[in-house]
């Protein structure tokens, strides 16, 4: 029988930069550094809409969002993720879950957890325990370690409705 479920990843890295905050998971965190992006730089939505984008064989972010459109200088991510769940109504499939890591150094991430699972779930019409929030430290090596930049690891299982 042919299977219905479908895997898709995704990747995105950002640089810090000057600044007072960064964006991820459609939370505001204070830190002593900015990110350096065209839109709000959330590094956890851009993979999340990744892996949903590979999953349903439908290119990148970059192609449906092109950071050469003015209309999306300083974009919420979370409008992305809203056009995600409009893209999965539309070619017939639902989500079967998420599964995320966030890679920084700095800032700490655990307070926000909760509430950056809660936004994903609400644009994406699915349920906490479909969304999951891996956070972990490059224990100083690397850019991420040397506080350069932060990244995030997505993976998403969808099946056709
Ligand atoms: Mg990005």
């Amino acid at each position: 029988m042919h299977s219905s479920t479908r895997v898709g990843q995704g990747y995105d890295v950002h640089a810090f930069d000057v600044g007072d905050h960064v964006v991820l998971g459609g939370e505001t965190i204070p830190h002593t550094q900015g990110i350096k992006a065209h839109s709000d730089g959330d590094v956890l939505l851009h993979a999340v809409c990744d892996a949903l984008l590979g999953a349903m064989a439908l290119g990148d972010i970059g192609m449906h969002f092109p950071d050469t459109d003015s209309k999306w200088r300083g974009a919420d991510s979370r409008v992305f993720l809203r056009h995600l769940k409009q893209l999965l109504i539309k070619n017939q499939y639902r989500v079967l879950n998420i599964d995320t890591t966030v890679l920084a150094d700095a800032p700490r991430l655990g307070q926000y957890r909760e509430r950056m699972r809660t936004n994903i779930a609400a644009d994406l019409n699915i349920n906490l325990d479909q969304i999951n929030i891996k956070a972990t430290t490059s224990e100083g090596l690397g850019f991420i370690g040397k506080r350069e930049g932060l990244a995030c690891h997505a993976i998403a299982l969808i099946e056709k409705v």
